[in-house]
C-alpha cells in the first residue's frame, strides 16, 4: 500500500471549526509536531528540497509564530541562519516593518535591519498560506533590505481563497506539502 508524503501529513492536521471566528475551518498543525515521526518527515521533506544546491538559501526567514518551528529547525539542518519576522512591537533593534491589509482592519509585521545583507538567498517559511498576505509582507520585507527571497514554504495551502496564486503570479515560487478546499 502507497501513501504519498502529502496524503500521510493530511491526516495530521487537525480541523477546528468556528476557530478563532465563525466560518474560519483553522488547520492546525500541532499534531505533526507531537510526533517525533511524522515531525521528522515533515522536516526532511523541506530539507530534502532546499539540500538541492540550486535551491539552498543563505538564511532561513520565518513567520511569527509557527513559521519559526519549521524555519529554525530547517534552517539548523541546512546549517545556515534563521531569521524571525515578527508581528510589530517584538523586535528590540532598528527594524524595517510592512503593513498589510487584512479581511478586518490590518497586521504590520518587522524584520531587525541587519537581518539579511544585500544579495542573499532567502527561504521564506510559514505554516500555512491562506490569502497570502502575511507572506507578500514577509517578501517585501526581506527585498527592503536587498534580499531576493528564492521561494516561499509552507506545510498547508488554502488554494481557494487564491493567495498562493496572487504570490506565484507576483513573483514567489511556492512550494507546499498539503491542499485543503
Ligand atoms: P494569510 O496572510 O491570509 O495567508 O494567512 C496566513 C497566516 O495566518 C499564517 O501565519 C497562518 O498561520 C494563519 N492562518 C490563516 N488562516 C488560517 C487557517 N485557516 N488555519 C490556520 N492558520 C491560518
Amino acid at each position: 500500500l502507497h501513501t504519498t508524503i502529502n496524503d500521510y501529513l493530511r491526516q495530521y492536521i487537525r480541523t477546528v471549526p468556528d476557530w478563532p471566528a465563525p466560518g474560519v475551518q483553522f488547520r492546525d498543525i500541532t499534531p505533526l509536531l507531537q510526533d517525533p515521526k511524522v515531525f521528522r518527515v515533515l522536516i526532511d521533506a523541506f530539507v530534502h528540497r532546499y539540500m538541492d544546491p540550486a535551491l539552498r538559501p543563505d538564511v532561513v526567514a520565518g513567520l511569527d509564530a509557527r513559521g519559526f518551528i519549521l524555519g529554525a529547525v530547517v534552517a539548523y539542518e541546512l546549517n545556515v541562519g534563521f531569521v524571525p519576522i515578527r508581528k510589530k512591537g517584538k523586535l528590540p533593534f532598528t527594524t524595517v516593518e510592512e503593513t498589510y491589509e487584512l479581511e478586518y482592519g490590518s497586521a504590520t509585521v518587522e524584520l531587525h535591519a541587519d537581518a539579511v545583507k544585500p544579495g542573499d538567498r532567502v527561504l521564506l517559511i510559514d505554516d500555512l498560506i491562506a490569502t497570502g498576505g502575511t507572506m507578500m509582507a514577509g517578501k517585501k520585507l526581506l527585498e527592503k533590505l536587498g534580499a531576493e527571497v528564492i521561494e516561499g514554504a509552507a506545510i498547508v495551502d488554502l488554494p481557494e481563497l487564491g493567495g498562493s496564486d496572487r504570490l506565484r503570479a507576483g513573483g514567489l515560487p511556492l512550494y507546499t506539502l498539503v491542499d485543503f478546499a
